[in-house]
């Protein structure tokens, strides 16, 4: 099933002339509304009349992080605030967090959006659905919420803690989707094991994950333990929160609302545009956006864009899987790495917990890199260091390091709950290079 067959699987010709036709409208609109883009613009000597097809977008300015916060509260904001309707905040661990208004309609086409995401997740108006991402200033909640309704399903509010009620939830109310971040589903996972609760006796069958980085192997892994099949769902608060792209049942890449926000990759040093197929920074361009639209918004995640029409029927250009963060994108020994690449290795190893730290330093005018990762409580517990000697292990990790980053790694095997955890997002590296 698919949502709005007219848009999802439009033509791309006539897609592109919409793009072009919204492109120069939402150009215009930030020209005569926020002075930043005006100025940005006077300065680049270009004006809203230069821009008249999609192709045009190239000419435009970037939009960063530092931009919004250079702006905060609201210096970005186009529309009056009489017809902001709805605010958020981004989680912005340092410094001041980023706001974004939303006037009726964006928080409507946000509602679209979503309600696409979920039917092509196989969602329709008999499913109950929880949604476990939190509610309040995070995106999460509110707006997956608003596209669960607007589907017409049934919307359990659940937001994230008191796990062991949602759990009961789930099953008393044969609950049959659930939309959280992967490590929060993991999380439910293990409290329904110790309430002595199997998959067999809940209902869910589809599950909504993002929001962080994720992997093949955690997929696999809640799959197996939730029992449900687990689809990618995209977003970012400045571009509006969760519904920006999503999976199809073919699973190859996340379908964008183009007509919405659209994508381009760049080369995060030279933010030369980069031709679909190869790796880089993720850039997206409100096309419809009132509150607080972005022009070349970079998101900082890294991927790769892909072309061509899915067996599903859209023709809209997919994103691949989030490879990293260009600000988290590590160069050691010339080679990127990037955290994902150890984390999908720690998570299909069942020795190790899902936990770890990648620290760089260099010896010499050599870059090195140790993994420091945490053994399995069961494997503790089963007193496998003086079964397997730890050296063991950690030469298991270190080989498997090596053929997937291509690179020597010096592995570091810990006892359970021995490096430190962050409040909110974790913190995977530590680059002893920069204070040399
Ligand atoms: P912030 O992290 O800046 O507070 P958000 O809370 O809006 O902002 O989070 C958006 C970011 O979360 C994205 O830029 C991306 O890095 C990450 N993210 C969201 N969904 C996914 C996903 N499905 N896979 C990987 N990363 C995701
Ligand atoms: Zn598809």
């Amino acid at each position: 099933m698919i949502w709005n067959p007219n848009k999802e699987s439009m033509p791309r010709e006539q897609m592109r002339e919409l793009q072009g036709k919204r492109l120069h409208k939402v150009v215009d609109y930030v020209y005569h509304n926020v002075p930043f883009y005006r100025n940005k613009m006077q300065e680049m000597d270009i004006n809203p009349n230069d821009i008249r097809s999609i192709d045009d977008i190239v000419k435009l300015p970037f939009t960063t992080k530092q931009d919004l916060r250079d702006n905060y509260p609201t210096g970005l904001q186009a529309a009056p605030a009489s017809e902001i309707i709805r605010f958020h905040a981004s989680s912005g661990t340092t410094g001041n967090p980023t706001i974004v208004g939303y006037t009726r309609k964006d928080v409507s086409v946000w509602s679209e959006c979503m309600a696409r995401c979920l039917t092509a997740y196989g969602v329709t108006r008999d499913d109950v659905f929880s949604v476990a991402y939190g509610y309040g200033l995070f995106t999460g909640g509110l707006g997956v919420h608003y596209g669960v309704e607007h589907l017409g399903a049934a919307v359990l509010p659940t937001s994230t803690g008191n796990t062991e009620k949602h759990v009961r939830l789930l099953r008393d109310l044969g609950v049959t989707g659930i939309a959280c971040t992967p490590s929060y589903a993991l999380y439910l996972a293990e409290t329904m094991e110790r309430m002595g609760i199997t998959p067999d006796m809940i209902k869910l069958r589809v599950g909504a994950f993002g929001a962080e980085p994720w992997t093949e192997n955690m997929r696999q892994e809640i799959e197996r333990r939730l029992g449900l099949k687990g689809y990618n769902l995209y977003g970012l608060s400045e571009i509006m929160g969760p519904c920006v792209s999503y999976e199809c049942e073919c699973q190859n890449g996340s379908h964008i609302c183009e007509d919405h926000y659209f994508p381009e990759i760049v080369d995060p040093n030279t933010l030369e545009t980069l031709p679909h197929g190869q790796v880089g920074e993720l850039v997206f361009t409100t096309l419809t956006k009132e509150g607080m639209p972005l022009l070349r918004y970079r998101t900082r995640d890294l991927c790769s864009l892909m072309d061509g029409e899915c067996e599903c029927g859209r023709t809209s250009v997919r994103m691949g899987r989030i490879m990293g963060r260009s600000d988290d994108m590590l160069i050691i020994r010339g080679i990127n790495v990037f955290p994902s690449q150890v984390e999908s290795v720690i998570l299909g190893m069942p020795e190790c917990a899902p936990r770890f730290l990648l620290i760089v330093d260099r010896v010499g005018n050599l870059d090195t890199l140790t993994v420091e990762v945490e053994v399995r409580q069961e494997y503790f517990d089963a007193g496998f260091d003086t079964l397997t000697p730890i050296t063991d292990l950690e030469k298991k990790v270190a080989e498997k390091l090596r053929s997937v980053l291509s690179i020597s790694v010096k592995v570091k095997v810990k006892a359970p709950n021995t490096i430190e955890r962050s409040q909110g997002k974790s913190k995977f590296v530590i680059d002893n290079r920069k204070i040399q």
